[in-house]
């Protein structure tokens, strides 16, 4: 059975000690009992993740990286590599979020090569991916979101599966207060999990667990969670409130 997440996204939010306070609040408040039905994942930026790993590591929370570079080290100005997370106990990186596509040039490309180099060093992966609203209004997002996950994800092995999480996040509902509907969600979420299967078959399939993000917050999360296909959800804003976050887990 797929597993349920809910991954708290902080973007370039928090200095050290908001996020070792924000930390704090988020253990104390989501019981022991609850992380064994639903998987609760943290990203902070860089420098706070080795604090905030290690304040986490007695609890069940986990701490995802927000990014990394695909090489190994050298002469890459301002980048990390999975090697250095996994030196400070971060098993976990979201890739291809919109943002890193938008603004840093991220293309499904380098994506594949930074899979790889999670999956080498046996991290697990959160990869964004999602239709911007002119490709929506165009009636391309089908195409668009099977055209990313082919082009960064469609080379792997079918146990690499295994260490993917995939999360929908329509570029038009980051951060914008739009929301896509529940049945929008359920519709994306189905489609890929249909292709998948006709790439892996339906192990491979059923077993990968799809999270949407955009604008999830503690109103509007059940209903989006209570898709077939919907198994969580990557939080951006709202996961910068401890009770706003823990009332989204609750939705689970
Ligand atoms: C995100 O950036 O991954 C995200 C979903 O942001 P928000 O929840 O703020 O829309």
């Amino acid at each position: 059975m797929r597993k349920k997440i809910v991954a708290g996204n902080w973007k370039m939010n928090n200095d050290l000690e908001a996020s070792i306070s924000l930390t704090k609040k988020i253990i104390k408040s989501v019981k022991k009992k609850q992380l064994s039905k639903v998987k609760v994942i943290i990203a902070p930026p860089f420098v706070n993740l080795e604090r905030v790993a290690k304040k986490a590591r007695k609890s069940k929370i986990q701490v995802a990286a927000q990014n990394m570079h695909f090489e190994k080290s050298g002469a890459f100005t301002g980048e990390v590599s999975a090697e250095m997370l996994k030196g400070v106990n971060v098993k976990t990186v979201i890739l291809g979020h919109s943002e890193r596509r938008e603004y840093f040039g991220e293309t499904d490309e380098i994506l594949a090569k930074k899979v790889d180099a999670a999956l080498e060093n046996k991290m697990k992966v959160i990869f964004c991916f999602g239709e911007v609203l002119e490709e929506r209004k165009a009636e391309k997002h089908f195409d668009v979101v099977k055209s990313q996950i082919e082009k960064a994800l469609f080379h792997l092995e079918p146990k690499q599966w295994k260490k993917i999480v995939l999360a929908y996040e329509p570029v038009w509902a980051i951060g914008t207060g739009e929301t896509a509907s529940p049945e929008q969600a359920q519709e994306i979420h189905k489609f890929v999990r249909g292709f998948i299967a006709e790439k892996y078959g339906e192990e491979v399939a059923e077993n990968v667990s799809i999270l949407y993000g955009g604008s999830v917050k503690p109103a509007n999360a059940e209903a989006i969670f209570s898709q077939e296909d919907v198994d969580g959800g990557l939080i951006g804003g709202a996961a910068l409130n401890a009770k706003d976050f823990k009332a989204i887990i609750d939705a689970i």
